[in-house]
């Protein structure tokens, strides 16, 4: 699947960064009552991201799942 320009600047930078205007939320995940993920489906691309807001600074990243 070709990710979209949005999509591929986003992928591996910090989730300290917002989502693109294209970003839809469509899930959470929560770890300890407190939101640890958020799955964003992008209306342009199609691609899956996960903004992920907990663990390691590191792991604190934006990632394509598919
Ligand atoms: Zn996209």
């Amino acid at each position: 699947m070709e990710l979209c320009e949005g999509c591929i600047e986003l992928e591996g930078r910090s989730s300290g960064l917002a989502g693109n205007d294209e970003m839809t939320l469509v899930g959470i995940g929560q770890c300890e009552g407190r939101v640890a993920i958020e799955h964003y489906r992008c209306r342009r691309c199609g691609a899956l991201m996960v903004r992920q807001l907990c663990g390691e600074s590191i792991e604190r990243i934006w990632m394509v799942l598919a």
